[in-house]
């Protein structure tokens, strides 16, 4: 279950609605010099350049007050020129991350991050939704798994993917089991999944034996291996023996990510400005 050649019809389908609608801002905002979070913003913003929007690539130094992060993101609030905010996390320690994910303004809040956005899809009617959910659920739904009664497990419930995901799959009728790291007797509920969902950050954790055949294995894990300096998944490659589909680490779930965020900023520009929509360019 590669995703690539997904993300890129979905990219180039993104690159024509910018085409239509003619100018979609984003702000990418990068606080400090984290590698990782660099890696990312690098990723995200090359992928909206490619796909026409007017993206702006912020960087803020380390020492950035959190005033001052709120004044500027108020500032792109404001800006009417400015679809799409996306504020890469983690921020440096001494900032604080819910204020900032709250400052941003829910109908640019393309991450879906934002209190109201995660609200709306909890109650089932969501605009914006965070993107690697998105990305999982575009997936399953392009080799059309039965997600109709099946038994899903999500091993992770974080904000940015366990939850919301979580969510998704019980709006498409999946029985879901969330599982974390308090869980008792993890494989128990592993080996009962006909989709199963790892979202940890725990190279490997889940072996092939805790896989049942035939199962649709999302791996969402990118954890850095230091000593070959490859990137690994929370699955244990193994397991694509018994699995009907298992997502590649990396060149699955990750190139998902990428084109949701574009397709979410698309979104926003589109509910924002409906009558830019209404009066395409040419
Ligand atoms: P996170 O915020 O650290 O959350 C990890 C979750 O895993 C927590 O809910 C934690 O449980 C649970 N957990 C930890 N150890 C466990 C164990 N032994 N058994 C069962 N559950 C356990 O991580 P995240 O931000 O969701 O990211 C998860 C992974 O996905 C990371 O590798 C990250 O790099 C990757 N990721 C990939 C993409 C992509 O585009 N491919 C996007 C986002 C994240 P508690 O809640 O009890 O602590």
């Amino acid at each position: 279950m590669k995703g690539k050649p997904l993300a890129d019809r979905i990219r180039a389908e993104v690159a024509e609605e910018v085409r239509v609608i003619g100018h979609i801002g984003l702000v990418t905002v990068l606080v400090g010099d984290d590698p990782a979070s660099e890696v990312y913003i690098r990723l995200k913003h090359k992928a909206a350049v490619e796909a026409g929007f007017d993206a702006t690539d912020l960087r803020l130094p380390t020492e950035t007050t959190q005033q001052e992060l709120l004044d500027k993101l108020a500032e792109l609030n404001a800006s009417d020129d400015i679809d799409a905010i996306l504020v890469q996390l983690p921020l440096p320690s001494h900032l604080d991350e819910e204020q900032v994910i709250r400052a941003v303004s829910p109908a640019k809040d393309v991450d879906g991050f934002h209190p109201m956005n995660a609200g709306e899809l909890y109650l089932g009617r969501p605009a914006i939704v965070s993107a690697t959910p998105r990305g999982v659920m575009a997936l399953l739904e392009e080799h059309q798994v039965e997600l109709d009664g099946a038994r899903a497990v999500v091993i992770g419930r974080s904000d940015i993917v366990g939850k919301p995901l979580s969510h998704l799959l019980q709006q498409a009728n999946a029985t879901v089991t969330l599982c974390h790291s308090h869980t008792r007797d993890l494989e128990r509920h592993t080996l009962d999944a006909d989709v199963l969902v790892a979202a940890v950050g725990r190279t490997h954790l889940i072996s092939a034996d805790m896989v049942k055949a035939g199962a649709t294995v999302i791996d969402v894990g990118m954890n850095r291996d230091e000593s070959s300096r490859k990137v690994l998944g929370d699955v244990d490659p193994g397991a694509m023996e018994l699995a009907a589909y298992m997502t590649p680490v990396p060149g699955g779930v990750g190139p998902m990510t990428i084109a949701m965020v574009l397709q979410n900023a698309a979104t926003a520009a589109r509910l924002r400005r409906p009558a830019a929509i209404a009066t395409p360019k040419n």
